[in-house]
Order: structure tokens, then C-alpha cells, then sequence
């Protein structure tokens, strides 16, 4: 059965609920979503042919601050999943104490299957769809799965067409010559690195000596293989959609990343090193660090007891259930909860946004530095209320992100 990660969203929030003694209305607050949009995006194939996509826009929480989060074009994006995603970004935006809400958005439609042109079209026809309800004060999208730095450009060059003036501070993970911020599109990997490296410190763990397996071979998880395997650690395999490819002396990450810039799938990968194996193999094969880098519900109630690792680093939002959760808990597997793990890439959006309405730009070693102290600072924040509530460490860091929210709420109070 397709577990909704809607739901899975609501039993999260209700977990929490229990250990923080919430009071019921404002579990009610936090289980809805603001303002949801579901729009039909009608473009000509190049063909001549009529296609009508369907897109969404959820803003799932602007308490704290304009709705933050990333859009999705996959065939396997509905509604639900959309609301889920943006619940997410609301706790990942407080637990970093950005002055920003959670939102997501996405095209239910495989890219892969569309010319560049028809791609440029249907962002173009999106952003025409949602403008109303996108805008650097109102909601500020970013990439996420399949989308990347020029599908932000189309964004920005259509928004600011219709408004009449240049307005970058619409879009996050624009190409830097637009308004983009250095080091946006390595951000989520380079925030994996910064807390699986303090994690590793707190656990007496030397990292270099580490044996990697990381499920998804994209911007997330493309990026924190490359970091790790240019500092030393061995990874032992990576998957892309089509399956993995293992290597228990290692694999040679900068060679397989020149193979999947091409376009090419990593099952297709020509040696006769490696092992090809399936996804679900990878994430039960023995390892020290496991990083779920593709999608949610990948670690469910199913597999979590196959699971042979020490650690896992969530790179992907929502990779485990909360069923997994509880067997992982018991297991003695530490789980680096999402909100925390890939929070690099919503952190380095935020100093892009900030240097967008500024119009004063930051370098790189700014940019990293900052994304670092934010970083750490929740990190180390989780780490303590784990330890001193003894809680596992995603409760703990929605304890933090959820507590904030609920205090937002309360101060604002309700309207009218
Ligand atoms: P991407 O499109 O660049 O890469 C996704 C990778 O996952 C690809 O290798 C793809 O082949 C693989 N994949 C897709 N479906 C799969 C499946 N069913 N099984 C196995 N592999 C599959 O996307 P990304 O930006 O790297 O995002 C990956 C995850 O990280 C998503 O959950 C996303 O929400 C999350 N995330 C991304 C960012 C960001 O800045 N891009 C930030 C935070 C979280």
C-alpha cells in the first residue's frame, strides 16, 4: 500500500504533540494548511499537439515569514505530496530560525519526456498560473527534485515580465549572473557534510574512515558523494532512479558523476568493477552511513529492520516513516532527521534572497562560513535536548522548530 506522506506528515506532528503537551488547538493549527492552489497548465508540444499538466502550490505556514520551498516536476507528485513537502520546509525554516514560512510546489509530469522549449514553456505557463500568490514578500520557490538554476531563470524572467521590472528576489537558485548566490547549488551537500562532520566529532567517529552508501545520485546526493569521496571516505555505492552501483573496495565517485552529467542512467555504467544492484539492496547493505538523497517513504516499516548501518543522514525530505523511526530508534541507529541534515540548501536560499533585495552580494567563503555557524548552532541545539530529554534526535529538532511555530501562532493570535 502507497503511504501518504501526508499522513505521515500529521503523525509526526501528533508525536510531538504528545511529548511537548501541546494544547489541541494549536495542534489543529499546525496539522492545516494554509492556502493550497492546483492549477491545469495548458502548452503546445512542439509537435502541435495540446498537453495539460496539473501544478501546485502549497503554502503550508507564512506565521513566521514569507512561504519558503522548492518545486518538484515528477509524475509521482500529487497534492498530498506537495502539502507534506511544505509542512516540512515550515519546521526545516524554524528549526534554522529563518525569518521564513514552508511552502512547495510542483508539475506532475516526467521532464525527461519534454524538449528543452516545451520545458521553458510549461515553467513559463506555471508561473503565469501562480503569480498571485509567488512574490519575494509573499512566497519565494527554489529547485528541488528536477528542477534546476535555468527552470528558476524562466521563473524570474516571467514574473518579472508580467510585474513590468526585474524582481530576482522571486526565486531562489537562480544562475549567479542573474542574481543567484554562489554556492546555492552544492548548499544541501555541503550542509550534509558540515553536520555529519560535527556528528561524527560528538560520537568520537573519525569520518575519513566511514564506509558511505547514498541512495539518489542528484544535486543532494551527487554533491555529498563527491565531498565525501574527495575528503578520503570510501563510498560504496550510489543509485540513481534506474539502480545502484556497488563496490565494496569503493567506487570512483568523480568518474561515475562525469557519467550521469551526460544524462546517462548509472545502471548503464560501462566497467566490469562494479556490481549493479537494486535500490532496495542498497539500503540494506552493510555500511557505516547510510544518506537517503532521492525521495520520501524509502525506509518504512518494511525495510527498517534490513537496514545495517550506524548512522543515517537524511538528505532527502522525508526518506523514513515514522514507523521505520521507531525500529531504527531501537536498532541504536541514529537518524539525522531531514529538517536538520539538508537544511543547507533553505539556509544558502535565505542568503540569496537577502542579497537579492539588498543587491549586495556575498563571496563564497561568506556564504560557507555563515552557512556553517547557522548550521551548527542547530545542530548543537538538537543534539542537547536529545541528550538531556533522551529523545531521539528528530523529535528533539521538532520539538525546537515546532515550539517556535506554536509561539508565533500564540503572539499573533487569530484574526479578526
Ligand atoms: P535531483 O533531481 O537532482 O536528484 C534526484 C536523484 O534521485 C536522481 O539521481 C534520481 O534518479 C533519483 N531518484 C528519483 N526517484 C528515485 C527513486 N524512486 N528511487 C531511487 N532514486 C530515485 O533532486 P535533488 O534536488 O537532489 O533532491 C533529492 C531529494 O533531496 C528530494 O527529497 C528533495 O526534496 C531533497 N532536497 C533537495 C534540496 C535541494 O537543494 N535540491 C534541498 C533539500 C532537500
Amino acid at each position: 500500500m502507497e503511504i501518504n506522506p501526508f499522513e505521515v506528515v500529521k503523525k509526526q506532528i501528533d508525536i510531538v504533540a504528545e511529548v511537548m503537551g501541546l494544547n489541541s488547538s494549536i495542534v489543529q493549527f499546525l496539522k492545516r494548511i494554509e492556502r493550497s492552489l492546483i492549477v491545469s497548465i495548458p502548452i503546445l508540444m512542439d509537435d502541435g499537439r495540446l498537453k495539460i499538466f496539473e501544478g501546485f502550490r502549497v503554502q503550508h505556514s507564512t506565521v513566521r515569514g514569507p512561504g519558503k520551498g522548492g518545486l518538484r516536476y515528477a509524475p509521482s507528485v500529487n497534492i498530498d505530496e506537495v502539502k507534506a513537502l511544505a509542512t516540512w520546509m515550515t519546521w526545516k525554516c524554524s528549526l534554522l530560525n529563518l525569518p521564513l514560512g514552508g511552502a512547495k510546489g510542483g508539475i506532475c509530469v516526467d521532464p525527461k519526456k519534454l524538449s528543452k522549449r516545451e520545458l521553458e514553456r510549461l515553467t513559463r505557463r506555471f508561473t503565469a498560473e501562480i503569480i498571485n500568490i509567488i512574490g519575494p514578500d509573499i512566497d519565494i520557490p527554489a529547485p528541488d527534485m528536477n528542477t534546476d538554476a535555468q527552470i528558476m531563470a524562466w521563473i524570474m524572467d516571467s514574473y518579472s515580465s508580467q510585474k513590468g521590472r526585474t524582481i530576482p528576489g522571486v526565486v531562489t537558485g537562480k544562475p549567479v549572473e542573474i542574481g543567484g548566490s554562489v554556492g546555492r547549488e552544492s548548499a544541501t551537500g555541503m550542509g550534509l557534510y558540515y553536520i555529519i562532520e560535527a556528528f561524527c566529532e560528538k560520537l568520537n567517529l573519525d569520518l575519513k574512515s566511514q564506509r558511505i552508501i547514498i541512495q539518489g545520485f542528484g544535486n543532494v546526493g551527487g554533491t555529498i558523494a563527491s565531498i565525501l569521496y574527495n575528503q578520503g571516505c570510501k563510498v560504496l555505492a550510489v543509485s540513481d532512479i534506474s539502480g545502484g552501483i556497488y563496490n565494496p573496495n569503493g567506487l570512483n565517485i568523480n568518474k561515475l558523476l562525469e557519467w550521469t552529467q551526460k544524462g546517462k542512467y548509472l545502471k548503464d555504467y560501462e566497467d566490469n568493477v562494479n556490481e549493479i544492484i537494486s535500490n532496495a539492496v542498497l539500503l540494506s547493505t552493510e555500511c557505516d552511513i547510510l544518506i537517503p538523497a532521492a525521495m520520501e517513504n524509502q525506509i518504512t516499516h518494511i525495510n527498517a529492520n534490513e537496514i545495517k548501518c550506524k548512522i543515517i543522514l537524511e538528505g532527502a525530505n522525508g526518506p523514513t516513516t515514522p514507523e521505520a523511526d521507531q525500529i531504527l530508534f531501537n536498532k541504536g541507529i541514529h537518524v539525522i532527521p531531514d529538517i536538520l541534515a539538508n537544511a543547507g540548501g533553505v539556509c544558502v536560499s535565505y542568503f540569496e534572497y537577502v542579497q537579492d533585495i539588498r543587491a549586495y552580494f556575498w563571496d563564497l567563503e561568506r556564504i560557507n562560513r555563515e552557512l556553517k555557524r547557522i548550521l551548527l548552532e542547530a545542530f548543537n541545539e538538537v543534539y542537547e535536548v536529545s541528550n538531556k530529554k533522551s529523545l531521539s534526535l528528530r523529535t528533539a529538532a521538532y520539538t525546537i522548530a515546532v515550539s517556535r511555530v506554536a509561539k508565533a501562532i500564540e503572539l499573533r493570535g487569530i484574526f479578526p
